[in-house]
């Protein structure tokens, strides 16, 4: 075994690789990025070296760089990890060259699946089956038009060199072919710098099922099952579960031993994926039926690897540096089995309503369930690369964790998992920790009715959703305020109680909200005996308000931030975070997001003083939140105001330095003295 390894890698799987390494005995070096220097996975390595600017293509794909690194630190092998240098036969073959163990695959291994036209020739003449098409070299336009009449539509044209859905074209007639062929060609060149392609029979409904194998240098194979990754977006996955719902013990046979084909026709080594498509032309419930076809072999560890670990209780990472080292396959084919089911579910910074687009931001709350377990096999796992107060940055992928879920069957797995991501606290950027609660929901996915296209066709049910509804996320809202102010009340003033503010009594105050893009307002009445009535009415109606609901409002403060709220007969155990303006909400039925306008802050925006930041009004200043010096983000809380029976947050206008605070609290201030001052940026 290796006593050191580099990972040439960052995030969830450079973390994964080292901690398998440290459970090993392995000395671990990272490489890292000017954006990654205090990054998660730098802390869990025993040494790192700094390989280059922000950017992927200075830094992480710099392979010269990383193999001195290698060198002066005395690394025996390289990790590629997945993604950057992990397919390249370049840098495998650098490896070698430099009498480093590149852990993966032979440079020829990679070489010969590294094109798909060139890789489906290979799998055609080891018999394994294709799908039907045309994969030839001849990229003569009018060939490919009639190759792809001849096939008949609907096709898809891939670019050969294509990856992460990228560079593929559905056709549905001859008419728009050429046109099609143009545009997927353009992309190619532009994404991988080679345009030739491939076309295939667009297979209606398919399913995507893979093949997990094994080789080691001795000239054994395995293969450690399938894993169902059929619900995509974008022709990328999103949820990923083993074994494969209706798989039977034939089928799974027949298509192990045709990926261990397709492995050893290359002369494979370590861990591989083969990728089939499942065409299921007699519907989800008739698995006798199903065809599968190659698609592709990825040469390297797959994201979702850790749903195989999970039902056979394997270490896949343990298996690369064994194998890597030389030793032989831990295990042969009639020792493995498959115990239980197994699902992952990303979690990526990005926006499901916005057609998935990727989002950047910090995670300024970031808290996995209490009961889950970093990296190791467990009913509940998280790989993630990041902590909370970490950014996910423009420069990498906007994946911010897996979970991983294991149960006795597939419905408690699902059960699980829906209740772990019910336990996901993520405020700071947008996420589709609800949307994968939507799909779990859905009677396809329940019913394990799955097909590449599960999400278009359950769109319906699956955007614009919100299972904890208007009226008890605008309480929460008013919940949250109120435990602030009695909290703030405690910590500010030793004379006053929490039962102090009842002073209010008989009074109310009004909140403006805005609530997925429509403006509320709620009154908030302080009943004499200390209890709260709510009424959520719309903003513009100020004569004749519509009610859109009242009722009382009751509150029990829980442990670790959490409230207990009974509006209108309902009952909820919830948390929240305010981030900027914005309210998010978390709680068993689901999660919300509430933004609380302040006026105040408001009327600073328009007011256009800079960096003066003044009293609206005449009133008392309750607190300060900052001090001189303190460096502030927009939107952040400054300062507490009370006028007109009404606490008032002032946020700061824009990111910047706190200079000078002008007053302190308790001091009554006159409508338009400055409250302090801030240097913005
Ligand atoms: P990539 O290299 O981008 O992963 P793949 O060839 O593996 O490309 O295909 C990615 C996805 O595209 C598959 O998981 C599947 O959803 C869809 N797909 C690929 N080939 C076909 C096909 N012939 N018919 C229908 N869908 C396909
Ligand atoms: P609350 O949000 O009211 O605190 P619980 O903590 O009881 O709720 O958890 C609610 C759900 O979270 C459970 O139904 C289950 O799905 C999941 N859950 C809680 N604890 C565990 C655990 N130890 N293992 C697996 N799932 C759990
Ligand atoms: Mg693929």
């Amino acid at each position: 075994m290796f006593n050191k390894i580099l990972i040439a890698n960052r995030g969830e799987i450079a973390c994964r690789v080292a901690t398998t390494a440290r459970r090993m005995g392995v000395q671990t070096v990272a490489v890292y990025s000017d954006a990654d220097a205090r990054a998660k996975h730098v802390q869990l390595c025993n040494q790192a070296v700094h390989v280059g600017g922000s950017a992927p293509k200075d830094s992480y794909l710099q392979w010269q760089r990383i193999i001195d690194a290698a060198k002066q630190t005395g690394a025996q092998a390289i990790h590629p990890g997945y993604g950057f240098l992990s397919e390249n036969e370049d840098f495998a073959q650098a490896c070698a060259d430099a009498g480093l163990v590149f852990i993966g695959p032979p440079a020829s291994a990679i070489q010969a699946m590294g094109l798909k036209a060139e890789s489906k020739r290979l799998m055609e003449a080891a018999g394994v089956p294709l799908v039907p098409g045309y994969h030839g070299t001849d990229q003569t336009p009018e060939l490919l038009h009639k190759e792809a009449d001849r096939i008949g539509y609907p096709v898809l044209i891939k670019a050969s060199a294509g990856g992460g859905g990228k560079g593929m074209r559905a056709v549905d007639k001859s008419e728009d072919f050429m046109a099609a062929l143009e545009s997927c060609k353009r992309e190619a060149i532009n994404s991988f710098g080679d345009d030739a392609v491939l076309i295939e029979k667009y297979v209606q409904r398919p399913r995507h099922i893979e093949i997990q194998v094994f080789g080691d240098t001795h000239g054994n194979y395995v293969y450690l099952f399938e894993r169902d990754c059929s619900v995509q977006r974008r022709h990328q996955k999103v949820l990923e579960e083993a074994p494969a719902p209706g798989m039977t013990p034939e089928l799974r046979q027949r298509m192990g031993e045709a990926a261990v084909a397709a492995a050893r026709a290359v002369n494979y080594v370590g861990a591989g994926t083969v990728e089939f498509i499942v065409e299921q032309p007699g519907g989800y419930d008739k698995p006798e039926q199903m065809q599968f076809y190659f698609m592709e072999m990825n040469t390297r560890l797959q994201v979702e690897h850790p749903v195989t670990e999970a039902i056979t209780g394997l270490d896949l990472v343990e298996w690369q540096l064994r194998v890597a080292s030389g030793q032989p396959l831990p295990k042969q084919q009639d020792e493995l089995r498959i115990h239980g089911h197994a699902i992952e579910a990303r979690i990526n910074a990005e926006n499901p309503e916005n057609n998935f687009l990727p989002a950047t931001g910090t995670l300024k709350v970031y808290r996995t369930p209490e009961w889950s377990v970093d990296f190791e096999r467990a009913d509940a796992r998280v790989d993630s690369g990041v902590r909370e107060g970490d950014a996910i940055s423009p420069f990498y992928d906007s994946m911010i964790a897996k979970l991983i879920v294991w149960g006795e069957d597939r419905q408690q797995a699902l059960a699980r998992l829906d209740g772990a991501l019910a336990h996901m606290r993520i405020v700071g950027l947008t996420t589709n920790v609800q949307f994968l609660r939507h799909v779990l929901a859905t009677p396809s996915f329940s019913q394990a009715h799955l097909d590449t296209a599960l999400i278009q066709r359950e769109a319906d049910v699956l955007f614009k959703q919100d299972k904890l509804g208007m009226p008890m996320t605008v309480a929460a809202a008013i919940g949250y305020r109120i435990f602030n102010e009695r909290q703030r009340l405690q910590n500010n003033d030793p004379f006053s109680r929490r039962d102090g503010w009842r002073a209010y009594g008989g009074f109310s105050r009004q909140f403006q909200l805005q609530y997925l893009g429509q403006p509320l307002q709620a009154d908030l009445r302080y009943e004499h005996d200390g209890s709260y009535y709510i009424t959520i009415v719309e903003p513009d109606g100020t004569l004749h308000p519509k009610v859109l609901s009242e009722g009382a409002l009751v509150l029990e403060e829980r442990d670790d931030g959490r409230m207990e709220v009974f509006y209108q007969g309902d009952r909820q155990v919830l948390q929240a975070w305010l981030d900027g303006e914005d309210l998010n909400v978390f709680g068993q039925r689901g999660g919300s997001v509430i933004t609380m306008v302040d006026t105040l802050f408001h009327s600073g925006e328009t007011g256009g003083d800079g960096g003066r930041l003044t009293a609206p009004m005449p009133g008392k200043v309750v607190s300060f939140a900052v001090k001189a010096g303190d460096k502030v983000t927009k939107g952040q809380p400054l300062a507490v105001m009370e006028a007109m029976k009404m606490e008032h947050t002032i946020s700061a206008p824009a990111d910047g330095e706190v200079v000078e605070l002008l007053f302190a609290p308790g001091d009554q201030v006159q409508d338009g003295d400055e409250l302090l001052t801030l240097k913005t940026a």
